[in-house]
């Protein structure tokens, strides 16, 4: 901010006066300033340059000279704090139109972000495991939330077959996953698997856990079970624990209630008629999962990077643990060779799908 040439713009910002002082609010910052006619000062300067570049000289103009020195401290105050713009000589002119903010846009520049900068690192596709609900929801935040291409995928024990009924056409825009290499190409042409279980059910994700780990492609499990949503953790391969790992230490803690924990589990999809939900629950799941995936691709802080978040819509509590690799984990833990996953057999497998076909929707047939 030296020369005449330095064209300068103050970001829209609100100006309280309390007795001497005055803060300056936008977003969550709060800064406070002191001085003699500190609030007339700032106001004029907003007068001048909100929303337009107006040159050095010319900001200072009104201002007799002997108050140069403390504006020319405030401006850079309030550039070290990212609320003024400036432009060079040689750059865009002044007389450019600035583009009018939006709540969102002062939400990003919290965190040193543009909405433009938003759209970009929201350009990859997303694969949204589950036709149901949840999946759908979670679909419709997704495309308000940022410039994400998803791709809802058929799972046959994510199903909701009641919406499926209701509107048979919502097949046709899904992706079916009923083979293993079908499962396999959508996962390759994605950057994130997201998979929703709306009827409770940590069993019915994991082989996309493990398909996603074999692949190297981040994975993002979002369960709802009856009025809790638990979301993650988000797993990045090789690098966090998967969701198997949160399995296995669920079965340690279970103890010799595993396997009758695990056979109502593997039996939630033909039960689904039988299962309370509220749309406030399933709601809530879609944007706690879309704002996530946000803060994932934009690497908003603090990341949640292999956390398991969980919120109990009933005991009005939200929790975030970190999930700890499961040295015996048998999709990512380096002894996981002794024990190769083998989704053609675990899941992936006709006859499972016609089995649990058969036995869930009314509709029998896919
Ligand atoms: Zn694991």
């Amino acid at each position: 901010m030296s020369d005449v040439d330095v064209f300068i713009r103050l970001l829209p910002f609100q100006l309280i006066e309390s007795g001497a002082r005055v803060f300056i609010r936008r977003g969550a910052r709060r800064i406070a300033f002191e001085g003699d006619g500190i609030a007339d000062t700032i106001a004029k300067l907003q007068e001048m340059a909100t929303d337009n570049f107006v040159s050095r000289r010319d900001l200072l103009a009104p201002f007799a000279p002997v108050h140069h020195d403390r504006i020319v401290e405030f401006l850079r105050h309030l550039a070290k704090n990212r609320l003024v713009n400036v432009r060079n000589s040689g750059g865009v002119g002044p007389e450019e139109p600035v583009p009018s903010e939006t709540q969102e846009d002062v939400f990003f520049w919290q965190f040193g972000m543009t909405g433009n900068e938003i759209r970009q690192v929201t350009d990859f596709r997303i694969a949204i495991v589950g036709l149901n609900q949840l999946g759908l929801g979670l679909r419709d935040r997704l495309s308000e939330f940022g410039n994400w291409a998803t791709t809802l995928v058929d799972d046959i024990p994510l199903r909701n077959h009641a919406i499926v009924e209701a509107a048979e056409e919502l097949k046709q825009f899904c992706v079916k996953s009923q083979r293993a290499e079908e499962a396999e190409e959508i996962v390759q042409s994605c950057t994130l698997v997201v998979a929703c279980a709306e009827f409770g059910g940590i069993g019915l994700l994991k082989p996309w856990n493990a398909l996603a780990f074999r692949q190297g492609k981040p994975f993002l499990p979002v369960l709802i079970e009856d009025a809790t949503i638990r979301l993650g953790p988000l797993v990045i391969p090789e690098q966090t624990a998967c969701l198997a790992c949160l399995d296995v230490r669920h079965n340690s803690h279970l103890r010799e209630k595993v396997h009758d924990h695990r056979l109502i589990e593997a039996l939630l999809p033909q039960g689904q008629a039988f299962v309370g939900a509220h749309p406030a629950v399933t709601a809530i799941a879609g944007n706690l999962a879309a704002f996530e995936i946000l803060r994932f691709s934009a690497n908003l802080s603090p990341r949640r990077v292999g956390k398991l978040i969980e919120m109990n819509l009933m005991g009005s509590s939200m929790i975030a643990s970190r999930v700890l690799k499961a040295p015996r984990c048998p999709v990512c833990s380096p002894l996981r060779h002794a024990s190769k996953v083998n989704l053609e057999k675990t899941s992936l497998n006709p006859e499972r799908w016609a089995q649990v076909e058969a036995m869930g929707g009314r509709n029998g047939a896919d």
